[in-house]
């Protein structure tokens, strides 16, 4: 029973995991990884084994860090089952297959860039297109949730809700191998409790081997009752100025959490009905799968389902579909909610929205996820007062405001209540964090449950029956954490000193 960490190891983008049994090999997960600086760190044309070779693939979510290169997968040869909720199996089709767009365009882009010589070997084409998305959709295998299901002989897995986006699920795992049984859990990414529309992460109670994330594994999210009052006062101000409200937003998820609190913002009146458009293909077909799996909503949704008010619909919501229509944006004189991707402004219409409005002091840009550094969101949220867009420089006289509280990721408290469910887990391997949050919370699970802990680093593997090697994996996280720390310490001095 060998498992290899071939993603999300220090990291928190590129989930894929390979467990080797004597029956099967299976992958869970298959994510893109996402952000340029990661581009050299894993090859994206080539897999560590053999696709051809490979029996199933368990999949936790639709997210692309997660499911982006299922569809390389298939094109280099894969032909067994994708196990997903129904729900992600539906997500999957329409991010997969904008991913392959994406993939087409940067493609042609490389080659226009060779052709030109600013290149100096050929691009290696796309590494998916659309028909490759077309195969790989014929290959998902939907479950249901709490619904126990044979994926190889002698594997059978059970997806529970992680509370992360629509369909998000933590994957328990039991292995028969010569008559013993084991049993892994894969953690996906875990949400917090009292997310609105999905219920809260089902806790588990027991496993051998866990596997899990850590993406938030050192911080503390600030108490969530206020959020939505945060939006309404800044949608209000705007309205008073006349303004127009610009919120850049992930298409999948959180374009639909703030569907669902504006919709309760306004029904109970606490904001006027102003007209919101959702500007972006993706998040308005997203929107739709949504409104297909309402399986996966919680009490609170499924209550306004049966009061016959549909929580991600209001009156005065419009989604634009063609480009027209969303150029027709651009001579809105009243005031408006303008929902667009991308959320970090790298892409998308919400650049064509913030060209024609940052110059104007009575418009918003509200911030409602976190702004990576480098990116045009994070430049803005820094306050700088020049930007450049479209080859054109922008004197910035648009309020720029955040609001907290919308992150689909469980904090330290959630993630440490998670894994403390979990009874006597031989080892915990914590991944999908940056090394000082994938360590700290290491560091505390160790303390507070007793097991065992190791922080894999990129194509490490362990043989899960071998004690020897489960300590030697144990014995470099402690050695990486204990260098770790001491670079910190350093670090702090120096920063001290120079104070
Ligand atoms: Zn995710």
């Amino acid at each position: 029973m060998r498992l290899q960490f071939l993603g999300a190891a220090r990291t928190v983008t590129g989930s894929q995991y390979l467990l080797q049994l004597p029956g099967a090999n299976i992958l869970i997960d298959c994510g893109l990884y996402q952000g340029r600086d990661q581009e050299p760190y894993t090859p994206h044309h080539r897999f560590d084994f053999d696709p051809a070779k490979l029996d199933a693939v368990l999949l936790t979510h639709a997210h692309i860090d997660h499911s982006g290169l299922i569809p390389r997968l298939c094109r280099l040869g894969f032909r067994g089952d994708i196990f997903a909720t129904s729900a992600t199996t539906d997500l999957c089709a329409v991010m997969l297959l904008d991913s392959a767009h994406i993939q087409e365009e940067d493609a042609q882009w490389d080659m226009r860039k060779w052709r030109r010589g600013q290149q100096n070997t050929p691009p290696p084409g796309p590494l998916y297109n659309a028909e490759d998305v077309e195969q790989t959709m014929t290959q998902f295998v939907p479950v249901q949730y709490d619904e126990e299901v044979r994926v190889a002989d002698g594997v059978s897995v059970r997806w529970v809700d992680a509370g992360h986006i629509l369909g998000a699920a933590s994957l328990e795992i039991w292995v028969n191998e010569d008559g013993v049984q084991r049993k892994l859990v894969f953690s996906g990414d875990i949400g917090d409790r009292g997310r609105p529309i999905l219920r809260d992460p089902t806790l588990i109670e027991s496993a051998d081997f866990v596997v899990m994330e850590s993406t938030y594994g050192n911080r503390n999210h600030p108490p969530i009752e206020h959020t939505s009052e945060q939006l309404a006062d800044a949608i209000k101000r705007t309205v008073r100025e006349k303004g127009q409200v610009l919120v850049p937003s992930f298409a999948v998820g959180r374009t639909q959490e703030l569907l669902y609190r504006l919709d309760r913002l306004i029904a109970s009146g606490d904001l006027p009905e102003l007209p919101v458009f959702v500007d972006s293909p993706l998040a308005s077909r997203a929107t739709r799968v949504f409104e297909q799996h309402h399986e996966c909503y919680d009490a609170d949704s499924l209550r306004l389902l049966a009061q016959g008010d549909d929580p991600l619909s209001f009156p005065s919501l419009r989604f634009t579909r063609s480009v027209e229509e969303s150029k027709r944006l651009n001579a809105l004189a009243e005031p408006a909610v303008i929902i667009s991707a991308s959320g970090m402004c790298t892409a998308g219409r919400i650049r064509h929205h913030l060209h024609h409005r940052l110059e104007k002091g009575n418009h918003l840009v509200l911030f409602v996820g976190y702004q990576a550094r480098g990116t045009l969101g994070r430049i803005l949220q820094d306050g700088v007062k020049n930007v450049k867009l479209f080859g054109r420089r922008h004197r910035v006289r648009a309020r720029i405001e955040s609001v907290q509280g919308l992150s689909a990721h469980a904090d330290q408290p959630m993630l440490l209540e998670w894994v403390q469910a979990i009874k006597g887990p031989r080892t915990v391997f914590v991944t999908h964090g940056e090394p000082e949050s994938a360590f700290t919370f290491a560091k505390l699970v160790e303390a507070e449950t007793g097991s065992p802990v190791c922080v894999p680093s990129l194509r490490e593997h362990v043989d899960l029956l071998d004690e020897a090697a489960l300590a030697e994996v144990h014995s470099h996280t402690q050695a990486d954490i204990a260098r770790h720390q001491a670079e910190e310490r350093r670090r702090s001095e120096t920063r001290h000193d120079r104070a």
